[in-house]
């Protein structure tokens, strides 16, 4: 019979129990002890669940209280030098995750191409070594629960190491481990576990071809050491780097994802580069919330099956991914509910694909084959729609064509002042949206308020002294949410969480059908604010790159073809605010860098999609009409074409976390078009100097022309308080007024 597997479990909970457990103990209402119960608890839910479901091997530290990388850095004494001093316990595991009176926190990254962000280890000349076997005790603990089924799961010493920050010697970091790593497992094998699953995602980066002969070390070592264990090399996210020096690793199995690395990981697959070895087939993406097409996989299934001594079937990656169940999710369309597959659906999914690879199609097979069809033909993914193609992709005019009429138009000073679009969101701004949402206060008193909100800050804009305003997106939020529950083809799901970093979780909007602008998004509070001014009221909408990476998206039709979609909404819209008289509109694209595929062979094209997205948003207006985009920080170096490419009239980009390396990216030559860089950090509440200010302005006019310079706080001042944002744009507007006086204008 073909075993069945699974390599991680959402740790959230249904209702996000897991979050509300450590928060508790985070604001001391339960103690240490409770803490560690509760988990206990989770985990013997979670664990009874997966056997329940089926699976022959389930995974044990996947569960972790904050990040399965800070788990394995205090466990191997990879603990940053400042927090040295402190007794190695839960709570210096919770400093170095979100800092403490004395010291920082360590930073986190994205983890690969997910929203997941994992604390980066600080090797700060530690001396590694075993504080304690974590996943000894987990598996001890899962042995009395699923018995042999528990497989324990670990990241692997490469993996880990690359992911850090301030290894000298790769090499001799990778060493030190080692041990460490023999130590754990050893004590496993001796618990009585067989399998262990050793995650390297790192093998399906560009990056990872630098650590190809690493991997001959340590898996030989481990080989060697310990004889008596069934590793799997588990990859994820995409492809092998090079299959054919890894297939050669002396380990029992490798889990491969046969989802987001299909095409290269069955061509090696089929080449007989794995003979001999089993082969953890990821087949059910872990990435995304649709069930699976049943009569594709299960061929797939039977070829990864003719071509290896054992197949085990999985999802493609930890189910961490993904929100845990949707049989909760009673709200939505009986068509689309019974399309989604959460992680206990795909987990049910693996089983009945496993079934039928050993030749048994039972009812519930037949049953998802069916609902899966329904979904694919059901209306709403059918909907007639504007043709794309005949979109305009271009301006019809040059940049500086549009900048003499926009000049002409809008007559702003030299070193035009703006902000980014949102304004401080107030306890009571927050409370009332809600309050509307539930039903208890009428559209028309929401409004007022709203209104009220929007009046306000018009005319705080107008006494600072800023040259193009906004109306503050009081109304909003999120910026991808507010477009998704008004564009046809999203659903807001009711318990669809997943987790971002930490003890916070997001629920991205589903995108299930084709996508169309089907009432006014923006333009009642746009318009209105615009009348309260003479000066320009900056229209403020959300790209479609952004709104499809901060969603769910679908997979059914191509990516190209959902980002046009969205495009051609984001256009409508436009085209109703700019007859409605507003002269300048920004689509922000805060997440068009996180978007970039692992791949280099694969980054073009996603560009090239995403760029002509924008086009057939912003092409179709008035060369009179000024379009801006804006960025959050990321590495820009690598994407500056694509970004000059989008011909917005002006950008804004955070940039307070590395001014030099961004300035470099935008050096006149390479960027002609109008460009704000942030000139003070709005992720702090501290108001900046003027003297700050005024050099963040001075800095970047060395490289980039005072007539294509904008000034602008970093990002959306949201998440900021009142008193400190308007102390700090008080800043911004004097600063640039003494710069302005400098430059003899
Ligand atoms: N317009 C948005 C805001 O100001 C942009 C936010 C973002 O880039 N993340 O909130
Ligand atoms: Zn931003």
């Amino acid at each position: 019979m073909t075993k069945i597997s699974s390599l991680g479990y959402p740790r959230l909970g249904e209702n996000r129990e897991w979050k509300k457990l450590i928060e508790s103990y985070w604001s001391k209402k339960i103690t240490q002890q409770e803490l560690f119960e509760g988990a206990k608890a989770l985990r013997t839910d979670f664990l009874k669940k997966q056997l329940n479901a089926g699976l022959d091997l389930i995974p044990v530290g996947d569960f972790s209280f904050y990040d399965q990388i800070l788990d394995l850095s205090v466990q191997f004494n990879i603990i940053p030098k400042r927090f040295s001093k402190e007794e190695v316990d839960i709570d210096l595991y919770f400093s170095i995750a979100r800092g403490n009176k004395e010291n920082v926190a360590s930073a986190m990254k994205k983890w690969f191409n997910t929203n997941y962000h994992y604390i980066v280890p600080e090797w700060t000349k530690q001396r590694p070594k075993l504080n304690n076997n974590r996943l000894l005790e987990l598996y001890l603990e899962a042995r009395e629960i699923v018995g042999e089924k528990a497989k324990p799961v670990i990241t692997g010493p490469i993996t880990y190491v690359a992911l850090s920050s301030g290894v000298e010697d790769f090499t001799a970091a990778v060493k030190s481990l080692l041990p460490l790593y023999k130590q754990v497992f050893k004590e496993l094998v001796d618990a009585g576990a067989v399998y262990i699953q050793i995650d390297e995602p790192i093998f399906v980066t560009d990056e990872g071809s630098e650590y190809l002969e690493a991997a001959k070390g340590v898996y030989g070592y481990f080989a060697k050491e310990i004889p008596q264990a069934k590793f799997i090399f588990q990859t994820y996210f995409e492809a092998l780097i090079n299959a054919e020096s890894l297939s050669q690793l002396p380990v029992a199995a490798f889990g491969l994802d046969f989802v987001h690395g299909l095409e290269e990981n069955l061509a090696a697959l089929t080449s007989g580069l794995f003979k001999g070895k089993e082969i953890f087939a990821g087949v059910i993406d872990g990435r995304n919330i649709w069930s699976s097409d049943f009569v594709k996989t299960a061929e797939l299934l039977k070829t990864i099956k003719e071509n290896t001594a054992e197949v085990i079937v999985q999802p493609s990656c930890s189910l961490l991914h993904v929100p845990v169940t949707a049989k909760n999710e009673t709200g939505l369309e009986t068509v689309l509910r019974n399309g989604l597959a959460f992680a206990d659906e795909k987990l049910q999914e693996v089983k009945l694909l496993a079934e039928k690879l050993d030749g048994r199609e039972t009812p519930a097979y037949k049953e998802h084959i069916a609902h899966f069809e329904a979904l694919q033909a059901a209306d709403f993914r059918n909907v007639e729609l504007e043709n794309a193609e005949q979109a305009a992709t271009k301006r019809a005019s040059s940049f500086e064509k549009r900048r003499d009429l926009q000049q002409k138009k809008l007559h702003l000073p030299l070193l035009p002042t703006t902000t980014i679009g949102s304004f401080p969101q107030s306890q009571e701004i927050r409370r009332t949206r809600l309050a509307w949402k539930r039903g208890r206060i009428s559209d028309e008193d929401y409004q007022g308020f709203i209104n009220a909100e929007i009046k306000r800050w018009i005319k705080i804009q107008e006494d600072l002294d800023l040259d193009v305003l906004v109306h503050g997106e009081f109304e909003r939020v999120d910026m991808v949410e507010f477009f998704g529950q008004q564009l046809a083809g999203f659903a807001t799901t009711k318990l669809g969480w997943v987790q971002s970093y930490g003890s916070r979780a997001v629920k991205p909007p589903i995108i299930y059908g084709d996508v169309q602008h089907i009432k006014p998004l923006t333009v009642r509070e746009t318009v209105y604010a615009q009348s309260l001014t003479d000066r320009p009221v900056k229209g403020m909408l959300t790209g479609p790159i952004t709104i499809t990476n901060w969603s769910f998206e679908r997979t059914d039709i191509p990516r190209r073809q959902l980002f046009d979609q969205i495009g051609l909404a984001i256009k409508d819209e436009i085209k109703l605010l700019e007859d409605a008289g507003i002269a300048i509109i920004q689509v922000d694209e805060a997440a068009l860098r996180e978007g970039l595929p692992l791949r280099k062979a694969k980054q073009k094209a996603y560009l090239d999609d995403a760029v002509r997205a924008f086009h057939i948003a912003t092409s179709s207006v008035k060369d009179e009409t000024q379009i801006h985009t804006h960025m959050c920080y990321s590495k820009f170096d690598e994407i500056i074409d694509s970004i000059r490419a989008l011909d917005a009239d002006v950008i804004s980009i955070e940039t307070s976390r590395s001014h030099g390396d961004i300035i470099e990216s935008f050096e006149t030559a390479v960027y002609p078009l109008g460009i704000g860089l942030g000139v003070y950090d709005i992720h702090s509440p501290r108001v900046p100097t003027k003297e700050e200010v005024i050099a963040n302005i001075e800095r970047p006019l060395h490289k980039l022309s005072p007539k294509q310079f904008w000034v602008n706080p970093d990002c959306g001042l949201k998440t900021r308080q009142e008193p400190e944002t308007l102390a700090a744009l008080k800043v911004l507007v004097a600063a640039t007024k003494e710069v302005r006086r400098k430059l003899g204008s």
